[in-house]
C-alpha cells in the first residue's frame, strides 16, 4: 500500500514526435498495458514559452482540435490515474483526476482555469516534450520522450507525484472525481462540493456507536464520565473544524478588508457568538436552514439552543479550568445546578444529546454555505 509522502511513479508511457518528409511532425502515444493510466494534451505556444490550452481528449474516430499553430505536449498521470496539481492562489499541492475545465482548489476553494493548476514538475515535463518536438523539427528525425527509461529523480524527464493523506471520491454522482489531499476536509476540484458532508457524519455516527458501547461495556462510573467529557470536547472541535473549512468559501465573497479580517478571526468554538455574527453578516448560521427545493426548512428549538450554550461553556471549563466551575461559567452557562468551585459532571444522555445537536448544526451550516447563496429574486 502506498503511504503518505511516498513517491508515486508516473505511469509508463512514451510520446513520439514522428518526422515525415513533406508532412511535418505528428505525435504518437504508445504505452505498455496495464501500467498506463491516462494522459492529457496541452497545446504549447510555438516558441515553447506558454501553455495555450488543455486539449480535450478525442474518442475513437474523433478529431482532436488544437489551436493552430501550437506544439502538442502531453502530461501523463501517475500509476493511480491522478495528476499532481498546485493551486495558483494558495500554492498547495494535491493530486486529482480533474484536469480539464475550471478547477476548484480543494484547500482554499479558489476557482481557476485548469492550466493554472499545472504543477511545476509537470511544467518541466512539458518542456521536455517541447524539446523533443523541437529536436524532431530541427534534425528532421523522429524523437521520443520515454518515461520508463528515466530513473534519475532529478532529471527533467522524470516526474513522479507525491502521495498526500486522504484519497476521496466525490459523492456527487454526476462527478465522482478522485482527489488526494492533505488533511481531512476538502472541496472537489471538479464540482466544488465539500467532502465534509460524508466525512463529518461518518465521524459523528461512529461517536454515537461508541457511546452506546461504553454505556454497555464500561461499569466504572468515573471511567465512563471521562469518555463523556472527551465526547463533549471532541464534538465541538469537529464542528469548529467544519466551520473553518466552510469559511474558506465565505472569505472569497466580496467584502471589505475589515469584515474579511473579522471573519478570518471568528472563533467557532464560541458557537453562540459566532452564530450571531454569521447571521448578521451573511444571514446564515448553525441553528436554521431556511429550506429549498431539495431540503425543507429546519430549526433547532430554543431549549436545545440553551442546552448547546450550557454544554459549550462546560467544554470551555473542562479545557481551561480542569472542569471547575468559575464565575464566568456561572454567568454564561445559565446552569443553576452547580456552585462556584464545584467540579462539573457530564452525563451520557447529555453527551448523546450534544452529539446529535452538533450534527444538526453541521448539516445546517453545510446547507447554508453550499446551497444558501443563490443569485436571483428573493422568494416572497
Ligand atoms: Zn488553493
Ligand atoms: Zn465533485
Amino acid at each position: 500500500m502506498v503511504e503518505y509522502r511516498d513517491k508515486i511513479p508516473a505511469a509508463r508511457g512514451k510520446v513520439e514526435y514522428i518526422y515525415e518528409e513533406g508532412r511535418g511532425i505528428s505525435a504518437r502515444i504508445s504505452h505498455p498495458e496495464p501500467t498506463f493510466h491516462a494522459l492529457y494534451q496541452v497545446a504549447l505556444s510555438i516558441d515553447g514559452t506558454r501553455l495555450l490550452c488543455t486539449v480535450p481528449v478525442g474518442g475513437l474516430g474523433q478529431t482532436v482540435v488544437a489551436p493552430h499553430p501550437s506544439v502538442p505536449a502531453f502530461v501523463q498521470s501517475d500509476v493511480q490515474g491522478m495528476w499532481g496539481r498546485n493551486c495558483p492562489a494558495c500554492e498547495k499541492y494535491f493530486r486529482s483526476e480533474q484536469i480539464v475545465g475550471d478547477t476548484t482548489c480543494p484547500y482554499c476553494s479558489v476557482v481557476a482555469p485548469d492550466l493554472a493548476f499545472v504543477s511545476n514538475d509537470q511544467k518541466r515535463y512539458l518542456t521536455a516534450c517541447y524539446d523533443a518536438f523541437a529536436n524532431a523539427h530541427m534534425k528532421k528525425q523522429t524523437t521520443s520522450v520515454d518515461i520508463a527509461d528515466i530513473t534519475d529523480e532529478k532529471s527533467a524527464w522524470h516526474y513522479s507525484e507525491e502521495k498526500q493523506q486522504l484519497v476521496f471520491k466525490c459523492q456527487n454522482t454526476r462527478c465522482s472525481c478522485r482527489t488526494d489531499v492533505l488533511g481531512e476536509y476538502a472541496f472537489c476540484p471538479r464540482c466544488g462540493r465539500s467532502n465534509a458532508r460524508e466525512r463529518f457524519f461518518e465521524a459523528a455516527q461512529a461517536e454515537l456507536v461508541r457511546l452506546e458501547q461504553i454505556r454497555k461495556s464500561v461499569t466504572d462510573r468515573h471511567e465512563r464520565e471521562v469518555v463523556w467529557e472527551q465526547m463533549t470536547t471532541g464534538a465541538v472541535s469537529r464542528l469548529e473544524a467544519l466551520a473553518k473549512h466552510l469559511r474558506k468559501i465565505l472569505v472569497l465573497f466580496p467584502m471589505t478588508a475589515n469584515r474579511r479580517k473579522q471573519l478570518q478571526q471568528l472563533n467557532f468554538q464560541k458557537v453562540i457568538e459566532s452564530n450571531t455574527l454569521l447571521q448578521q453578516w451573511f444571514d446564515i448560521g448553525f441553528f436554521e436552514w431556511p429550506g429549498d427545493d431539495e431540503a425543507p426548512k429546519r430549526q433547532i428549538a430554543t431549549d436545545d439552543r440553551e442546552f448547546i450554550r450550557r454544554m459549550v461553556q462546560k467544554r470551555h471549563i473542562l479545557i481551561h479550568n480542569g472542569g471547575i466551575v468559575d464565575e464566568e461559567y456561572l454567568r454564561l452557562a445559565g446552569d443553576t445546578s452547580v456552585r462556584l468551585d464545584e467540579r462539573i459532571r457530564i452525563k451520557s444522555n447529555e453527551a448523546k444529546r450534544l452529539l446529535t445537536l452538533v450534527s444538526e448544526m453541521a448539516i445546517n451550516l453545510l446547507d447554508n454555505v453550499e446551497r444558501g447563496f443563490k443569485s436571483g429574486e428573493a422568494k416572497s
